[in-house]
């Protein structure tokens, strides 16, 4: 390991922990060594082909954005590959390929940079020239439909054919965090534009709006940047509460709002909650909202949320038993994203640890995950915490015995479940041995009575609770 080469990756590191979750930092970086640096070149060494093209697909900004730190603009990466473990004998064999990607300017979240270089200049409009920052790997095809986003899905699909030209203009798409909504709106922008329908679609995050505002006042550039916005044909808008309380981005945004929308052109916005919560928005925009349609992206419920998994596994190539899909889909039921976390922290760590995914490698990783990122109360720390305090294991709070040493445990430890982890009914009952909700509804209220009667089972939940906090 060449010093300079270490340092120079520790001041990489700093970016990427700063741009990235400390789960996924965990998981990627961590194992990341450095080998040497040849001029402006740094090489680094990854644990698998896998890592390596993962890194490639999913951090490829984030690595330009830490060498253009580290190193400048002229920073190369060059990944030394594992590809082989080996034995004593025959060391590792390492392949050397140079980043495909990295060399290319980082667009989508490289604001500064990308305004000092192009100040919204378009002579030539020619629509499908110009960049929409868009990431093609969201589309219709892989996103999947439920109950949960039906309406946003089929309204999103109207526009993307007839855009500008539906009654959905607005179309503001709004929901919980990691439930969707980029990828819907996403998919509609890359629909239009691959449907060749020659408009210049845009997307655009409101942070990267507002950036972009701030810096044409600065520069005196606001003619231009209001210009550049209002030859936009689709304007996809992101996380439109960013700009709640920022006054004067708001009222450039509004008269590019009725700019476009006057002319007959479409605009796709989304916000983390419905509009009449939207606070610090001024009411001239808000009634503004109300001309199209707003749809809101729930949590999905269990059954889309195995076809998500099944739909991801599907696209990496990978296979996993269906009690492993099904034992992920009752266990997370937050967001999509999360899902998408302990599916790819699960390829990982079957890929670092040569094994394939299994019910034992799932319930570790999400112990993990939870513990470390939520600290929230998981169904397993339940189980544990119970089966513990009563001395019995959890093979039997999940059996079938109706031993009434059992079943008590086990009916305290249901209630605890239901109190302490958002699990619904059933995805309680699936985790003590696939009971059905009426077994878990029954626990539940025979435990809220015993409470209120008997002394001994209103302490034994009360130092549950303690050791559960
Ligand atoms: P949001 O913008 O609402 O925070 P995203 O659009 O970024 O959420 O979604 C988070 C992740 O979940 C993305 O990787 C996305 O592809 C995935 N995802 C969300 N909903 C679905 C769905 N219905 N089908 C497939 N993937 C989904
Ligand atoms: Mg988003």
């Amino acid at each position: 390991m060449q010093r300079e080469a270490v340092t120079v990756w520790n001041r990489c590191v700093q970016i990427i922990r700063e741009s990235i979750p400390d789960q996924s930092f965990r998981t990627w970086f961590e194992p990341i060594v450095p080998l040497r640096l040849h001029e402006k070149e740094l090489t680094i060494q990854v644990p698998s082909q896998f890592f390596y093209e993962w890194l490639e697909e999913n951090y490829v900004h984030v690595l330009r954005k830490a060498l253009d730190f580290a190193i400048g603009p002229e920073g190369q990466l060059q990944y030394s590959i594992i590809v082989d473990q080996g034995d004593e004998r025959s060391r590792p064999l390492t392949v050397n390929v140079p980043t495909t990607k990295t060399t290319q300017s980082a667009k989508p979240d490289n604001v500064n940079a990308d305004i000092l270089r192009s100040p919204f200049e378009m002579k030539d409009l020619d629509s499908l020239q110009l960049d929409s920052y868009l990431n093609p790997t969201y589309t219709f095809d892989n996103f999947v439909e439920g109950d949960c986003n039906r309406l946003g899905r089929s309204a999103g699909f109207a526009v993307a054919q007839r855009p500008g030209v539906t009654s959905f203009n607005p179309l503001m798409i709004y929901g919980g965090v990691g439930l969707g909504k980029t990828h819907l709106v996403q998919a509609i922008g890359n629909h239009i534009k691959n449907t060749n329908q020659d408009k210049f679609v845009l997307y655009v995050s409101s942070e990267k709006f507002t950036n972009q505002f701030i810096n044409a006042i600065r520069t005196d550039t606001l003619r231009d940047f209001t210009n550049f916005y209002m030859q936009v044909g689709v304007l996809i808008i992101d996380d439109i509460q960013f700009l709640a309380g920022k006054e004067k981005t708001q009222e450039t945004f509004f008269h590019v709002f009725n700019h476009l929308h006057q002319s007959g052109k479409q605009i796709i916005m989304t916000s983390d909650r419905a509009p009449r919560d939207l606070q610090g928005l001024q009411d001239r925009l808000l009634s503004r909202f109300k001309w199209g349609l707003s749809a809101d992206l729930q949590t999905p419920d269990l059954e889309t949320r195995i076809a998500i998994i099944q739909k991801k596994l599907l696209s990496e190539g990978v296979y996993i038993d269906y009690s492993v899909i099904e034992y992920l889909a009752h266990s997370i039921n937050t967001n999509v994203r999360e899902l998408e976390g302990v599916i790819v922290s699960l390829m990982a760590q079957a890929s670092l640890a040569r094994r394939d995914i299994d019910l034992e490698l799932a319930r570790s990783v999400l112990r993990n995950i939870v513990i470390d990122v939520d600290k929230e109360v998981t169904i397993d720390s339940v189980q544990e915490a119970v089966a513990d305090y009563f001395k019995v294991t959890i093979i039997d709070l999940k059996s079938k015995s109706r031993k009434k040493e059992l079943v008590y445990p086990r009916q305290i430890a249901m209630f605890l479940a239901k109190e302490k982890t958002e699990l619904s009914l059933k995805s309680i009952g699936y985790h003590f041995g696939g009971r059905d909700h009426s077994t878990v509804i029954h626990a539940i209220q025979t435990i809220s009575d015993l409470i209120g009667n008997d002394a001994h089972a209103r302490d034994a939940v009360e130092k549950l609770k303690a050791i559960l906090k």
